[in-house]
Protein backbone atom coordinates (compact mmCIF):
# COMPACT_ATOMS: atom_id res chain seq x y z
CA UNK A 1 0.00 0.00 0.00
CA UNK A 2 1.54 3.32 -1.03
CA UNK A 3 2.61 5.75 1.89
CA UNK A 4 -0.31 8.27 2.78
CA UNK A 5 0.93 11.42 2.04
CA UNK A 6 1.14 12.90 5.43
CA UNK A 7 2.96 10.32 6.64
CA UNK A 8 5.68 10.96 3.62
CA UNK A 9 8.90 13.22 4.13
CA UNK A 10 7.95 16.43 1.69
CA UNK A 11 4.90 16.62 3.27
CA UNK A 12 6.65 17.58 6.52
CA UNK A 13 9.12 20.81 6.00
CA UNK A 14 8.53 22.56 8.72
CA UNK A 15 8.26 21.73 12.37
CA UNK A 16 7.19 24.20 14.87
CA UNK A 17 9.88 23.60 17.12
CA UNK A 18 11.71 25.74 13.83
CA UNK A 19 9.52 28.50 14.53
CA UNK A 20 9.79 28.14 18.08
CA UNK A 21 13.87 28.72 17.47
CA UNK A 22 13.65 31.45 15.41
CA UNK A 23 14.89 35.04 16.68
CA UNK A 24 12.38 37.83 15.90
CA UNK A 25 14.40 39.48 13.35
CA UNK A 26 14.35 35.90 11.71
CA UNK A 27 10.59 35.75 11.82
CA UNK A 28 10.61 39.61 10.42
CA UNK A 29 12.89 38.67 7.73
CA UNK A 30 10.09 35.35 7.03
CA UNK A 31 6.93 38.02 6.90
CA UNK A 32 9.21 40.23 4.18
CA UNK A 33 9.82 37.50 2.06
CA UNK A 34 6.23 36.98 1.85
CA UNK A 35 5.18 39.94 1.60
CA UNK A 36 7.70 41.43 -0.78
CA UNK A 37 8.37 38.40 -2.85
CA UNK A 38 9.45 40.08 -6.23
CA UNK A 39 12.72 42.28 -3.95
CA UNK A 40 13.38 38.95 -1.93
CA UNK A 41 12.50 40.55 0.96
CA UNK A 42 13.10 44.37 0.49
CA UNK A 43 10.89 47.00 1.57
CA UNK A 44 8.40 48.27 -0.95
CA UNK A 45 6.60 51.59 0.26
CA UNK A 46 2.83 50.61 0.22
CA UNK A 47 2.22 54.79 -0.27
CA UNK A 48 4.26 55.53 -3.19
CA UNK A 49 5.70 51.92 -4.47
CA UNK A 50 9.40 52.96 -4.42
CA UNK A 51 11.46 50.59 -3.32
CA UNK A 52 14.12 53.01 -1.34
CA UNK A 53 13.55 52.64 2.65
CA UNK A 54 15.91 53.01 5.36
CA UNK A 55 15.96 51.00 8.46
CA UNK A 56 14.38 53.54 11.46
CA UNK A 57 13.57 50.98 14.23
CA UNK A 58 11.51 52.52 17.03
CA UNK A 59 13.46 53.02 20.23
CA UNK A 60 11.71 50.35 21.51
CA UNK A 61 13.25 48.36 18.91
CA UNK A 62 9.82 47.85 16.67
CA UNK A 63 10.80 47.45 13.54
CA UNK A 64 10.14 50.42 10.60
CA UNK A 65 11.39 51.81 7.70
CA UNK A 66 11.06 55.12 6.25
CA UNK A 67 10.60 55.52 1.93
CA UNK A 68 13.38 58.10 1.25
CA UNK A 69 10.98 59.27 -1.45
CA UNK A 70 7.28 60.02 0.56
CA UNK A 71 8.91 59.99 4.00
CA UNK A 72 6.65 57.70 4.81
CA UNK A 73 6.95 55.36 7.93
CA UNK A 74 5.55 51.91 7.47
CA UNK A 75 6.36 48.07 8.65
CA UNK A 76 6.18 44.95 7.66
CA UNK A 77 2.58 44.48 8.36
CA UNK A 78 1.23 48.53 7.76
CA UNK A 79 -1.96 47.58 5.66
CA UNK A 80 -2.36 43.92 6.16
CA UNK A 81 -4.19 41.64 8.09
CA UNK A 82 -1.44 42.19 11.22
CA UNK A 83 -1.34 45.76 11.10
CA UNK A 84 -1.18 46.98 14.77
CA UNK A 85 -0.07 43.65 15.19
CA UNK A 86 -0.22 42.91 19.43
CA UNK A 87 2.16 39.70 19.88
CA UNK A 88 5.48 39.14 18.48
CA UNK A 89 5.70 38.18 14.64
CA UNK A 90 7.52 34.99 15.76
CA UNK A 91 4.12 34.32 17.44
CA UNK A 92 2.03 34.65 14.29
CA UNK A 93 4.24 32.71 12.18
CA UNK A 94 3.62 29.81 15.15
CA UNK A 95 -0.18 30.19 15.38
CA UNK A 96 0.03 29.99 11.37
CA UNK A 97 1.93 26.47 11.41
CA UNK A 98 -0.27 25.48 14.03
CA UNK A 99 -3.58 26.36 12.06
CA UNK A 100 -1.98 24.73 8.78
CA UNK A 101 -0.65 21.40 10.98
CA UNK A 102 -4.11 20.71 12.21
CA UNK A 103 -5.45 19.27 9.05
CA UNK A 104 -9.24 19.03 9.95
CA UNK A 105 -9.16 22.65 11.26
CA UNK A 106 -8.12 23.99 14.10
CA UNK A 107 -10.65 24.96 17.55
CA UNK A 108 -9.81 28.62 18.72
CA UNK A 109 -9.65 27.04 22.50
CA UNK A 110 -6.78 24.97 21.26
CA UNK A 111 -4.85 27.72 19.72
CA UNK A 112 -5.44 30.33 22.70
CA UNK A 113 -4.16 27.04 25.09
CA UNK A 114 -0.89 26.43 22.25
CA UNK A 115 -0.42 30.16 22.21
CA UNK A 116 -0.85 31.64 25.89
CA UNK A 117 -3.40 34.32 24.31
CA UNK A 118 -6.84 35.39 25.38
CA UNK A 119 -9.52 32.77 23.48
CA UNK A 120 -11.07 36.09 21.75
CA UNK A 121 -7.53 36.60 20.31
CA UNK A 122 -7.70 33.61 18.97
CA UNK A 123 -10.65 33.71 17.92
CA UNK A 124 -10.52 36.35 15.76
CA UNK A 125 -6.83 35.54 14.82
CA UNK A 126 -8.00 32.03 12.93
CA UNK A 127 -11.29 34.00 11.06
CA UNK A 128 -9.09 36.63 9.69
CA UNK A 129 -6.55 33.59 8.72
CA UNK A 130 -9.79 31.95 6.89
CA UNK A 131 -10.47 35.24 4.97
CA UNK A 132 -7.02 35.10 3.73
CA UNK A 133 -7.53 31.55 2.76
CA UNK A 134 -11.31 32.70 0.97
CA UNK A 135 -8.98 35.11 -1.08
CA UNK A 136 -7.41 32.24 -3.16
CA UNK A 137 -11.51 31.71 -4.43
CA UNK A 138 -12.60 34.92 -4.89
CA UNK A 139 -14.42 35.23 -8.34
CA UNK A 140 -12.74 31.60 -8.61
CA UNK A 141 -14.42 29.56 -11.50
CA UNK A 142 -13.63 25.61 -12.41
CA UNK A 143 -13.43 23.55 -15.29
CA UNK A 144 -13.49 24.57 -18.60
CA UNK A 145 -13.50 22.70 -22.00
CA UNK A 146 -13.02 18.58 -21.72
CA UNK A 147 -12.93 19.47 -17.76
CA UNK A 148 -14.85 17.75 -15.15
CA UNK A 149 -16.73 19.55 -12.12
CA UNK A 150 -18.70 17.34 -8.99
CA UNK A 151 -21.40 19.75 -7.53
CA UNK A 152 -22.97 18.48 -4.19
CA UNK A 153 -24.54 20.10 -0.98
CA UNK A 154 -24.29 19.47 2.90
CA UNK A 155 -26.97 21.03 5.31
CA UNK A 156 -25.44 22.74 8.80
CA UNK A 157 -26.68 23.92 11.38
CA UNK A 158 -30.47 23.83 13.12
CA UNK A 159 -30.04 20.88 15.13
CA UNK A 160 -33.25 20.99 17.26
CA UNK A 161 -32.83 18.24 20.30
CA UNK A 162 -36.20 16.05 19.79
CA UNK A 163 -38.61 16.64 22.97
CA UNK A 164 -38.16 14.19 25.66
CA UNK A 165 -41.92 13.00 25.29
CA UNK A 166 -42.89 11.15 22.00
CA UNK A 167 -46.34 13.15 22.14
CA UNK A 168 -44.19 16.65 22.26
CA UNK A 169 -42.46 16.29 19.30
CA UNK A 170 -42.47 17.50 15.86
CA UNK A 171 -41.90 16.90 12.58
CA UNK A 172 -38.62 18.91 11.78
CA UNK A 173 -38.94 18.32 7.80
CA UNK A 174 -41.96 20.24 7.72
CA UNK A 175 -41.26 24.07 6.33
CA UNK A 176 -43.73 25.46 9.04
CA UNK A 177 -41.40 23.52 12.00
CA UNK A 178 -38.16 25.07 10.99
CA UNK A 179 -36.19 27.82 12.57
CA UNK A 180 -34.48 28.89 9.10
CA UNK A 181 -31.06 28.60 10.78
CA UNK A 182 -30.61 25.31 8.64
CA UNK A 183 -28.08 26.48 5.63
CA UNK A 184 -26.62 24.21 2.80
CA UNK A 185 -23.08 24.52 1.85
CA UNK A 186 -22.67 23.87 -2.25
CA UNK A 187 -19.50 23.28 -3.26
CA UNK A 188 -18.26 23.12 -6.62
CA UNK A 189 -14.70 21.24 -7.38
CA UNK A 190 -13.46 20.54 -10.30
CA UNK A 191 -12.11 16.62 -10.50
CA UNK A 192 -8.09 16.91 -9.84
CA UNK A 193 -8.39 20.71 -9.29
CA UNK A 194 -9.88 23.51 -7.34
CA UNK A 195 -12.98 23.72 -5.36
CA UNK A 196 -15.75 27.36 -4.28
CA UNK A 197 -18.03 26.65 -1.79
CA UNK A 198 -20.90 28.69 -1.10
CA UNK A 199 -23.69 29.37 1.49
CA UNK A 200 -27.28 28.76 0.49
CA UNK A 201 -31.17 28.83 2.16
CA UNK A 202 -31.71 25.74 -0.39
CA UNK A 203 -30.15 23.88 -2.90
CA UNK A 204 -31.93 24.82 -5.72
CA UNK A 205 -31.16 28.24 -4.76
CA UNK A 206 -27.67 27.84 -5.57
CA UNK A 207 -27.90 27.52 -9.19
CA UNK A 208 -27.31 31.11 -10.98
CA UNK A 209 -24.30 30.95 -8.48
CA UNK A 210 -23.32 27.47 -10.03
CA UNK A 211 -23.91 28.69 -13.62
CA UNK A 212 -21.25 31.62 -13.15
CA UNK A 213 -18.18 29.93 -11.44
CA UNK A 214 -18.31 26.69 -14.03
CA UNK A 215 -16.66 27.43 -17.63
CA UNK A 216 -18.84 26.59 -20.39
CA UNK A 217 -18.08 23.05 -21.92
CA UNK A 218 -17.33 21.66 -18.61
CA UNK A 219 -19.23 18.28 -18.01
CA UNK A 220 -20.61 18.42 -14.33
CA UNK A 221 -21.55 15.36 -11.77
CA UNK A 222 -24.34 15.52 -9.41
CA UNK A 223 -26.76 13.41 -7.30
CA UNK A 224 -30.19 12.62 -8.04
CA UNK A 225 -31.44 15.77 -6.30
CA UNK A 226 -34.09 17.51 -8.18
CA UNK A 227 -32.39 20.47 -7.48
CA UNK A 228 -29.98 20.24 -9.64
CA UNK A 229 -32.50 19.52 -12.72
CA UNK A 230 -32.33 23.18 -13.81
CA UNK A 231 -28.28 22.77 -14.78
CA UNK A 232 -28.75 20.66 -17.68
CA UNK A 233 -29.77 23.24 -19.99
CA UNK A 234 -26.17 24.61 -19.12
CA UNK A 235 -23.63 21.76 -19.39
CA UNK A 236 -23.54 18.63 -20.12
CA UNK A 237 -24.79 16.47 -16.87
CA UNK A 238 -23.81 12.92 -15.20
CA UNK A 239 -26.71 12.14 -12.30
CA UNK A 240 -25.50 9.24 -10.12
CA UNK A 241 -28.44 8.30 -7.73
CA UNK A 242 -26.61 7.25 -4.25
CA UNK A 243 -29.77 4.54 -3.70
CA UNK A 244 -28.01 2.53 -6.15
CA UNK A 245 -24.45 2.97 -6.19
CA UNK A 246 -21.74 5.59 -5.22
CA UNK A 247 -20.38 5.41 -8.99
CA UNK A 248 -21.97 4.27 -11.87
CA UNK A 249 -20.92 4.68 -15.44
CA UNK A 250 -18.61 7.03 -15.09
CA UNK A 251 -20.58 9.66 -12.92
CA UNK A 252 -19.80 10.42 -9.36
CA UNK A 253 -19.68 12.47 -6.95
CA UNK A 254 -16.94 11.31 -4.80
CA UNK A 255 -14.47 14.21 -5.10
CA UNK A 256 -16.80 16.55 -3.60
CA UNK A 257 -18.25 14.08 -0.54
CA UNK A 258 -14.30 13.96 0.71
CA UNK A 259 -14.91 17.84 1.11
CA UNK A 260 -17.66 17.29 2.98
CA UNK A 261 -16.22 14.53 4.97
CA UNK A 262 -13.46 17.24 6.00
CA UNK A 263 -15.71 19.81 6.39
CA UNK A 264 -18.10 17.57 8.18
CA UNK A 265 -14.96 16.36 10.66
CA UNK A 266 -13.86 19.96 11.10
CA UNK A 267 -17.59 20.61 12.68
CA UNK A 268 -17.84 17.28 14.54
CA UNK A 269 -14.41 16.91 15.93
CA UNK A 270 -12.99 20.79 15.94
CA UNK A 271 -15.21 23.82 15.83
CA UNK A 272 -18.59 21.89 16.96
CA UNK A 273 -20.82 24.65 16.21
CA UNK A 274 -20.33 25.86 12.27
CA UNK A 275 -23.23 27.12 11.01
CA UNK A 276 -24.42 30.60 11.69
CA UNK A 277 -22.59 33.95 10.37
CA UNK A 278 -19.40 32.53 9.92
CA UNK A 279 -20.14 28.58 8.06
CA UNK A 280 -19.30 30.23 4.87
CA UNK A 281 -15.57 30.88 6.17
CA UNK A 282 -15.57 27.41 7.95
CA UNK A 283 -16.72 26.19 4.55
CA UNK A 284 -13.96 28.36 2.74
CA UNK A 285 -11.54 27.16 5.11
CA UNK A 286 -12.26 23.25 4.27
CA UNK A 287 -11.69 24.02 0.54
CA UNK A 288 -8.52 25.88 1.12
CA UNK A 289 -7.16 22.54 2.90
CA UNK A 290 -8.38 20.50 0.25
CA UNK A 291 -7.54 22.20 -2.56
CA UNK A 292 -3.64 21.95 -1.19
CA UNK A 293 -3.46 18.87 0.81
CA UNK A 294 -0.58 17.88 -1.15
CA UNK A 295 1.20 20.93 -0.51
CA UNK A 296 4.10 20.58 2.27
CA UNK A 297 3.42 22.04 5.50
CA UNK A 298 6.19 24.09 5.40
CA UNK A 299 4.78 25.91 1.58
CA UNK A 300 1.23 26.02 3.29
CA UNK A 301 2.55 28.06 6.23
CA UNK A 302 4.30 30.41 4.57
CA UNK A 303 1.58 30.67 1.46
CA UNK A 304 -1.17 31.34 3.94
CA UNK A 305 1.20 33.84 5.33
CA UNK A 306 2.01 35.81 2.25
CA UNK A 307 -2.12 35.83 1.16
CA UNK A 308 -2.65 37.49 5.30
CA UNK A 309 0.64 39.54 4.01
CA UNK A 310 -1.47 40.94 1.08
CA UNK A 311 -4.82 41.30 2.19
CA UNK A 312 -5.81 44.69 3.48
CA UNK A 313 -8.88 44.65 6.05
CA UNK A 314 -10.70 42.50 7.57
CA UNK A 315 -14.18 42.79 6.25
CA UNK A 316 -15.69 40.09 9.23
CA UNK A 317 -13.37 41.95 12.04
CA UNK A 318 -12.92 45.42 11.23
CA UNK A 319 -14.28 46.94 14.46
CA UNK A 320 -14.59 43.61 16.00
CA UNK A 321 -14.11 44.90 19.86
CA UNK A 322 -15.13 48.59 19.11
CA UNK A 323 -18.67 46.46 18.38
CA UNK A 324 -18.57 44.41 21.29
CA UNK A 325 -19.87 41.22 19.04
CA UNK A 326 -19.71 38.11 21.11
CA UNK A 327 -18.04 35.60 19.03
ZN1 LIG B 1 7.07 56.15 -0.44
Amino acid sequence: MPQHFLLSRPAKTLTLAQVIRMTESEAEMAFRRVRWPDTDGQPVCPKCGGFDAYDCRRPSGAPRFRCRACHADFSVTSGTLFAFHKMPLRQYLAAIAIFINEVKGKAALALSRDLGTAYKTSFVLAHKLRESMAEEMKGRTVGGEGKVAEVDGGYFGGYVKPANHKENRVDRRLAKNQNGKRKVVVVIRERNGNSVPAVFRTEGAAQAWIKSRIAKGTTVHADEATSWDGLHSHFEMKRINHQEAYSLDGACTNEAEEYFSRLRRAEIGHYHHVAGDYLLRYAQESSWREDHRRMSNGDQTFRLAGLAMHKATSPDFVGYWQRHLKP
